[in-house]
């Protein structure tokens, strides 16, 4: 093991398995360990690098901000924010928006808000958020207790109460659980990625949207990984043609830079006033301004070329040799293959391509911009090795 890992493993707590490889640089949609071995991306951080590695429009725009203030407080208005904040609304038709700095501070916002919502117009007692079997909702203990996945429960009780959880694609049972309990909220991924990069019936998230007009629930969607092009739509929600009342994101949000962000609609906009709510570095100018230049690149000309991209990886991979099935939306694929994944994901390393897993699935989550060049080599590539 090299002196850097052996440093690593000695100093930083060990709540990473990580890889024996040491990445020093990148570009675009490969990078580079230390003896030079160049990799193709189909990770990108977690879904978080959209435009690649070092790309040279994002890296501008952060290095223009970098130039001028890296930070203020949120007690002065700053530009990259306010921009930011008026993109995101222009392009959701959400009507403000806070600022924290990762996909589990946005979910922590939005319960905040839904509970807000509920006791002031129902009363404290409509607390319950509702959310579903499989879900991912983030690591805090508030965000642990939205995640409906016991396995990531075990030894961190007592979590944050009030969350139950119901299996997804099933309104019945969903309208069973809103009888049962004094709901503010319900929280949901519209293709849960680290349960299995699987997508929700169009029927059930149209019918969630009901439920939650008619019961004046908040009808949230966590938006952390799907959200910003990831699914060929800018948000997922967008393709079941529902309006959330509050969307959480972050991952791709801020191009590499940690920033996540709490989209809320009408129903809501009113409910976080002064001191309800906040973060040091929320809507911190650096982060901001890279997030204003990945959110205004995302249009329509791109998003068709992540479904095109899309429909490219679907079409190779389905009924593949060694492959049992392939689900997810847009550059948010998961494949069910015949080995482990794990083996799978170690083996297309040591032939130069990095994949992520999701429960027992190989998961790719490319830059949006992925070279087709780079995208063809991965593909064969993850073919070969699961025919093998
Ligand atoms: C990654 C993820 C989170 C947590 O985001 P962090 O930035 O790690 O806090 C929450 N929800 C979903 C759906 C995610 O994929």
């Amino acid at each position: 093991m090299s002196e850097l890992q052996n440093l690593d493993k000695a100093y930083v707590a060990n709540t990473y398995a990580r890889f024996p490889v040491e990445i020093v640089r990148g570009k675009g949609s490969k990078v580079y360990d230390t003896e030079g071995k160049e990799y193709i991306d189909m990770g990108s951080g977690i879904g978080v690098t959209a435009f690649g590695i070092a790309d040279e429009e994002w890296k501008s725009a952060v290095i223009a901000q970098l130039d001028k203030v890296q930070h203020t407080s949120n007690l002065y208005y700053t530009e990259p924010c306010a921009r930011l904040a008026e993109l995101l609304c222009g392009k959701t038709g959400l009507k403000k928006v806070f600022f924290g700095n990762s996909g589990a501070e946005a979910n922590e916002c939005a319960i905040k808000v839904a509970r807000k919502y509920a006791a002031e117009k129902k009363g404290a007692e409509y607390s319950t958020i509702v959310t579903l079997q499989n879900s991912f909702h983030g690591r805090t203990l508030t965000t642990l207790a939205a995640t409906g996945q016991e396995l990531f429960h075990k030894l961190f009780q007592p979590l944050t109460p009030g969350f139950v959880h119901t299996p997804a694609n099933d309104l019945a049972a969903m309208e069973e659980i809103v009888a049962a309990h004094k709901v503010a909220g319900i929280l949901i991924e519209c293709v849960q990625g680290e349960g299995g990069v699987i997508a929700l019936d169009a029927d059930f998230v149209k019918g969630v949207a009901a439920i939650c007009a008619r019961e004046d629930i908040v009808f949230m969607v966590d938006e952390v990984q799907t959200g910003n092009g990831r699914t060929g739509e800018l948000y997922a929600y967008m393709h079941f043609g529902v309006q959330p009342d509050v969307v959480s994101t972050a991952k791709g949000l801020g191009g590499g830079l940690p920033i996540g962000a709490c989209l809320m609609g009408e129903k809501v906009e009113s409910v976080l006033g002064a001191g309800d709510h906040g973060s040091t570095y929320g809507g911190n100018p650096i982060a901001a301004a890279g997030a204003c230049n990945v959110v205004a690149r995302i249009d329509e000309a791109l998003l068709a070329s992540v479904r095109e991209k899309s429909a490219y990886v679907f079409e190779k991979m389905q009924h593949a040799k060694g492959v049992k099935s392939v689900s997810g939306k847009g550059l948010m694929i998961g494949i069910e293959t015949e080995k482990p994944a794990a083996e799978v994901v170690k083996a297309c390393m040591a032939r130069g391509v990095l994949c992520l897993t999701a429960k027992t699935k190989v998961r790719l989550l490319p830059a949006l911009n992925i070279p087709m060049e780079d995208l063809e080599k991965a593909v064969k590539t993850i073919l070969d090795v699961c025919a093998e």
